[in-house]
C-alpha cells in the first residue's frame, strides 16, 4: 500500500522524457482535448515536460501585474503547452497527419520521413 510511486506535479520526480521527432516549426494536428482537430505551428518545445506550445492554440488568459510604463500589465493571452501525445505531425508534402519515420541518407545522416507518402519531411 505505501509503496505507490508518486509522479505528480510537485512531487519532485520529473516525468521521463518521451522520444519525439517533433520539432519547433513543425505543423501539427491536435488529436484530443479542447483544440482537437485544429492545426498550428509549434512555437516552443518543452522536452523535459513532453509538451509543446502551438501557435494560436490552447490559449489561456494570464493576468499580469504591471511593471512600469514599458510593461503596463493587464490580461494577456498566451499559448499554454499541449502534451506531445496529443500532437501529430502534419506532413508538408501530402498534408495529412502522419507518424514520423527516420531514413538514413547516403551521407549517413538521419532525416525524418512521412509514414504515408515516404517523402522527407524536412526540405
Ligand atoms: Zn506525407
Amino acid at each position: 500500500m505505501s509503496t505507490a510511486i508518486k509522479n505528480r506535479a510537485g512531487s519532485g520526480i520529473r516525468p521521463s522524457r518521451v522520444a519525439t521527432r517533433l520539432k519547433k516549426g513543425d505543423t501539427v494536428l491536435v488529436t484530443s482535448g479542447r483544440e482537437r482537430g485544429k492545426t498550428g505551428k509549434i512555437l516552443k518545445m518543452v522536452a523535459e515536460k513532453n509538451r509543446a506550445s502551438v501557435e494560436r492554440l490552447n490559449m489561456v488568459k494570464r493576468h499580469r501585474r504591471g511593471q512600469g510604463v514599458q510593461n503596463p500589465g493587464g490580461i494577456v493571452e498566451r499559448e499554454a503547452t499541449i502534451h506531445l501525445s496529443n500532437l501529430k505531425l502534419v506532413c508538408s508534402r501530402c498534408n495529412k497527419p502522419t507518424r514520423i519515420g527516420m531514413r538514413i541518407l547516403e551521407d549517413g545522416s538521419k532525416a525524418r520521413q512521412c509514414h504515408r507518402c515516404n517523402e522527407l519531411v524536412d526540405r
